[in-house]
C-alpha cells in the first residue's frame, strides 16, 4: 500500500490492453473452441506468435480478424487487477495513457475505439487518454507497459523505459518486468519517482 503524496503527478503512463488489460488469449481460445478446435489443438502459448495454435501468420490474422468480428475487442475478459490497478496508478498521480496496436489489420478505426470504450465501462477503468497504432512511442509517455517482446524492445531501442509485463510469450524480455497488476504501481514509484535508485532502463 503506497500511502502519502501523489509520486506519479505530471507523469503519462502507457498501458496495454492485449496481454495486459484484456485477456486475448482466453478470448480467442474461447471463440476457436466455439468454431470446432479441440482444446488439445490450443496448449497455453509460448510466443508472441501463437505459433502452437497457428501453422501460418495468414491463419493467425484470420483467426484474428473473425474473433474481433465476434467481439474480441469488446467482450475479452479483464485480467486480473487490471481496473484496481488502473486505478490505483491514477490515485498516485499518473494520467494513464491507453497504448494499443489495435486497428492493425484494417479495422474501422471508430469500431475500435467505441470497442475499448464500451470494454472501460463494463470493467470499470477510467483512463485520461487513448492512442492506438503503432509506433506505440508515438503516445509521448514517460513509461510503457507492454507484453509484446517486439514493442517492448523497440520502445527501450528508442530509449523509452519500457516495462514488460509478465507473460509466458515474453520470458526472455529483460528486467524492468511487472509480475502482475498488483506488482506494478510499486514497481512505477521505484522507476519514476524522484530519487529512485532504480536504473531507468537496460
Ligand atoms: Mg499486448
Amino acid at each position: 500500500m503506497i500511502s502519502g503524496p501523489r509520486p506519479l503527478s505530471g507523469l503519462r503512463v502507457g498501458v496495454d490492453l492485449d496481454g495486459v488489460c484484456c485477456d486475448y488469449v482466453a478470448f480467442l481460445r474461447g471463440f476457436l473452441l466455439s468454431a470446432g478446435r479441440p482444446p488439445s489443438a490450443l496448449p497455453e502459448p509460448v510466443d508472441y506468435e501463437l505459433s502452437d495454435w497457428f501453422d501460418t501468420r495468414e491463419a493467425r490474422v484470420a483467426a484474428h480478424i473473425a474473433a474481433v468480428g465476434a467481439g474480441l475487442h469488446r467482450d475479452a475478459p479483464a485480467l486480473p487487477g487490471a481496473a484496481a490497478g488502473i486505478g490505483a496508478l491514477r490515485n498516485l498521480g499518473a494520467s494513464v495513457v491507453i497504448v494499443s496496436a489495435r486497428g492493425s489489420h484494417g479495422e474501422d478505426p471508430a469500431v475500435v475505439r467505441r470497442d475499448i470504450d464500451v470494454w472501460a465501462q463494463t470493467h470499470g477503468v477510467s483512463c485520461d487518454d487513448v492512442h492506438l497504432g503503432r509506433p506505440k512511442s508515438a503516445a509521448a509517455c514517460d513509461v510503457y507497459v507492454d507484453d509484446s517482446p517486439g514493442d517492448v524492445l523497440d520502445l527501450r531501442a528508442k530509449q523509452r523505459l519500457a516495462v514488460v509485463f509478465d507473460q509466458p510469450w515474453n520470458q526472455t524480455v529483460p528486467a524492468p518486468r511487472a509480475n502482475g497488476w498488483t506488482d506494478l504501481p510499486a514497481l512505477l514509484v521505484d522507476l519514476l519517482a524522484p530519487g529512485s535508485l532504480v536504473a531507468r532502463g537496460p
